[in-house]
């Protein structure tokens, strides 16, 4: 399931865009300011950002300067509507623009193609000497096919996409297991063994204390 960052400090919009993204299939998560924003982003995982520009604490425009060293995609909503606020959003490197008030529909369509866009750019993954083939799910490493179950695949992709951040156990659980239950950490604990064993990363994908594990690249 994809997750999307709604970060808009208008409540009024932020809940209708957060409905209407829940009804499309989208797990959403919503902050009302930059620095909120930004302490999410730097705790858990995204697929796409949506971001306001004109916002208390951190404007999106200094945001997204954060955003991007996390390869997160972004689409600015914003009702700074000139062709030089347009053109400066999409220079500081948002994938789309969409200025208020605008309609659902727009919305939903942009959110889709940045979605397809980014995920197909992104079929392949590497890491060490470990290649990730997001569409056929393929695995190796040295060119050697790995055999992974579904859930390990999904942790591989979770480290792969979040490298150096340290992923709380909670947030592993709900984002793979899909459901929010905070005595999942022995079920997270066994399938990172697994994983850590089959890729044979046993040095670089790290237990953190307290919180639970970073990928060191
Ligand atoms: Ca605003």
């Amino acid at each position: 399931m994809n997750r999307i960052l709604i970060v808009e400090d208008e409540l009024a919009i932020s809940n209708l865009i957060k409905t209407n993204l829940y009804d499309a299939g989208y797990h959403c998560s919503c902050a009302y300011d930059g620095l909120q924003a930004s302490n999410m982003i730097e705790k858990e995982s995204f697929d796409l950002i949506l971001l306001d520009i004109m916002l208390p604490k951190i404007d999106g425009y200094e945001l997204i300067e954060y955003i991007n060293t996390m390869e997160i995609p972004v689409i600015f909503l914003t009702a700074k509507s000139s062709v030089e606020d347009i053109v400066k959003g999409l220079k500081l490197g948002a994938e789309d623009y969409l200025t208020k008030p605008f309609e659902i529909i727009e919305l939903l369509a942009r959110v889709e193609t940045v979605l397809r866009r980014y995920n197909k750019n992104a079929r392949f993954l590497e890491i060490y000497d470990i290649t990730i083939d997001t569409l056929s799910r393929i695995v190796k490493k040295n060119g050697v096919i790995i055999n992974l179950t579904n859930k390990e695949y999904e942790l591989l992709l979770m480290f792969v996409h979040n490298k150096n951040i340290a992923l709380f156990r909670d947030r592993i659980y709900e984002r793979i297991w899909g459901e929010e239950d905070m005595g999942a950490s022995r079920t997270v604990d066994l399938h990172v063994q697994r994983l850590r064993k089959k890729i044979e990363l046993e040095d670089k994908l790290v237990a953190v204390y307290k919180i639970g594990y970073r990928l060191e690249v």
